[in-house]
């Protein structure tokens, strides 16, 4: 099969490796249909997030047809259209007994397609635990987003809103930008989305929840939608990486702001600030207990259209192609803004049937 692999920063290559196949008793072999390219994996390959092994297999959003599985599965048969939970955790370690599985010490590094092979593949193998079976109405695109959708509600739980009409901003209309708007808005907030590439702005308008609205720029959402040149910042949900330090004398008394951006910026703050104003400066990464469950419940109930954010859907064979929608240019090694309407890109193993 082939496996999407990576070697170093700006290294990396379409391999062929040996089929997997379910050798443990609890094995699950899964053929890949559809995985998503994340702004980790852009980190990765970009060199800016070092964290991924030599050697691994990337991809970490993905979703497939069981293909194999060890005699002591029950839950899934081959065939089954299922989403894979690529974030396993122990449940026996401290993190893990203190709530906080997305830090689990025993999961091997990070997660699957960063520190041990993943989904850019033609087959993934896991265990039972961690797929789950689709209803027949949910399309294997749609349930391909039910990962990042779970690293959201993760971060989603960590924000206390002061209020329901608190002035709410999410910077940044890729994947995780817009799915923070459903996410909040399910939570009875109303953000505004500010995105400044003419190209996703334009993709994520009509795909936003009923009442939420997106700007090119702070001024005009606060203006516009808030009818108020100096709307206060009462929760900010920054995908960028880059606003800490110009945003936090903006954010208002009680205010949050939530990083999870994975480019490394240094910030300065004031810290008198922060306790005078009691202000929350938070960050958020991966699934925490039970968020990858809410996903797949909101992803098949319908409640966040999660497929209508796949803006492509490229060739596993072609992923310079998918890499370059996201600004991520693997020949010339540069990676930044691009004029494509991009959001959730997936690379497909496999047929593009589904
Ligand atoms: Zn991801
Ligand atoms: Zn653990």
């Amino acid at each position: 099969m082939k496996a999407l692999t990576y070697h170093a920063a700006w290294d990396v290559e379409l391999r062929d490796v040996p089929d997997l196949h379910a050798v443990a008793d609890d094995d699950v072999v899964v053929d890949i249909r559809y995985c998503g390219i994340c702004g980790t994996d852009l980190g990765i390959v970009s060199g800016s997030y070092p964290v991924a092994v030599s050697g691994v297999t990337l991809g970490h959003e993905a979703s497939g047809i069981v293909a194999e599985v060890g005699p002591a599965v029950t839950e899934v048969a081959v065939g089954d259209r299922v989403v894979i939970n690529p974030t396993p955790y122990c449940g026996r370690c401290r993190m893990c007994r203190t709530q906080r599985i997305n830090h689990c010490v025993n999961k091997h590094g990070t997660e699957s397609g960063v520190s041990y092979d993943g989904a850019f593949a033609g087959r993934y193998r896991t265990t039972s635990a961690f797929v789950h079976r689709l209803p027949d109405h949910v399309s294997l695109k749609a349930a391909a987003l039910t990962e990042p959708l779970s690293c959201v509600l993760a971060g989603v739980r960590k924000i206390q809103p002061p209020s329901l009409a608190a002035y709410t901003y999410v910077f940044g209309a890729g994947p995780l930008g817009l799915l923070y708007a459903w996410a909040l808005s399910l939570r009875g907030l109303t953000p505004v989305v500010v995105e400044h590439s003419p190209a996703r702005l334009a993709f994520a308008q009509d795909r936003l929840p009923e009442g939420v609205r997106a700007y090119a720029s702070l001024d005009a959402a606060r203006t516009d939608f808030f009818g108020d040149p100096k709307a206060p910042l009462d929760v900010v949900v920054d995908t960028t990486s880059v606003l800490l330090e110009p945003l936090f004398p903006e954010l208002a008394c009680g205010g949050t702001y939530m990083s999870i951006g994975l480019k490394r910026q240094l910030a300065s703050i004031d810290t008198m600030l922060l306790a005078d104003r009691s202000l929350s400066v938070i960050g958020s990464i991966d699934s925490l207990h039970g968020s990858f469950v809410e996903a797949f419940h909101l992803v098949t109930s319908g409640r966040i259209p999660t497929g209508r954010l796949v803006s492509h859907v490229v060739p596993l064979a072609d992923y310079p192609k998918g890499f370059a929608a996201l600004g991520c240019d693997l020949d010339a090694r540069s990676f930044g803004p691009t004029d494509e309407s991009s959001c959730k890109v997936l690379l497909a193993p496999g047929d593009l049937d589904e």
